[in-house]
């Protein structure tokens, strides 16, 4: 049972990662496969004992090269989300951990691990902050502090939106996000994410008012227009008098 355990043991690792394409391409070659291997079947006279035997070889020879072809290489077939999805509590172990903002979703990078947990970029902002961590964080940290109210916020930054707000603002198709956190191997999007939080942009009219109405309060009172009589002083001390510039001029 070699080639079944090594099987088993490459399948647990990629099984999300395998798309739909790749899926029907290894359908395809089974098919392919079984159809030569009935005929060979056919033209040998293995008992039935033999003939189960080798079925189950012919199984795991075929499942071996299809795992073990180059086009399911996890490096290769993982794919980006073809639309923002949004974070509620997983992570794919072999992408980075940094958190990237996507629409303010703040989701997991979704770039390779190229140094330690983290893609290249996110190491490098890694290496420029006093956390040590990415600029949004880090995936795991965002993880312990999920929960269903979506308020998590990076430090000084917005907080996180539930993803209808995203939704409704590009205009997806929620179905399509589904069938990715299904092919993720996600359970599916809590409703926390389906309801849409209205968010009120800029600041509220009647607090407008109010400060402008403080800001003419706090000024002193006075007329318009420059101050007569000290006006008059500024300019006698700005323009010397001729007496005075007599005396300038003399060195007096
Ligand atoms: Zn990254």
């Amino acid at each position: 049972m070699k080639y079944l355990k090594e099987y088993d043991g490459i399948k647990s690792t990629t099984m999300y990662t395998i798309s739909p394409t790749t899926k029907r391409t290894n359908d395809m070659c089974r098919k392919i496969s079984d159809e030569i291997f009935d005929i060979i079947n056919s033209n040998i006279n293995a008992d039935e004992n033999e003939g189960e035997k080798l079925k189950n070889i012919y199984n795991e020879a075929v499942n071996l090269t299809l795992m073990n072809n180059k086009s399911n290489n996890i490096k290769n077939t993982f794919k980006k989300p073809r639309i923002p999805i949004p974070f509620y509590g997983f992570i794919l172990d072999n992408r980075c951990f940094g958190v990237k903002k996507n629409h303010n979703l703040y989701t997991q990078c979704m770039n390779p691990k190229v140094e330690g947990m983290y893609c290249k970029v996110c190491a490098k902002q890694a290496n420029n902050t006093s956390t040590g961590k990415p600029v949004y964080g880090d995936i795991t940290d965002r993880k312990d502090q999920w929960n269903e109210q979506l308020v998590w916020a990076p430090e000084g930054k917005t907080k996180e939106v539930p993803y209808m707000n995203i939704v409704k603002k590009m205009g997806l198709q929620i179905g399509q996000a589904q069938q990715i956190v299904e092919e993720l191997g996600w359970g599916p999007i809590p409703n926390c994410h389906l309801e849409e939080r209205k968010i009120r942009r800029g600041r509220p009219k009647v607090k407008n008012v109010a400060v402008e109405d403080s800001d003419d309060e706090n000024k002193p009172k006075r007329k318009r227009g420059r101050p007569v009589g000290s006006f008059k002083k500024k300019e006698k001390k700005k323009e010397p008098t001729d007496e005075e510039l007599i005396a300038l001029l003399c060195g007096e």
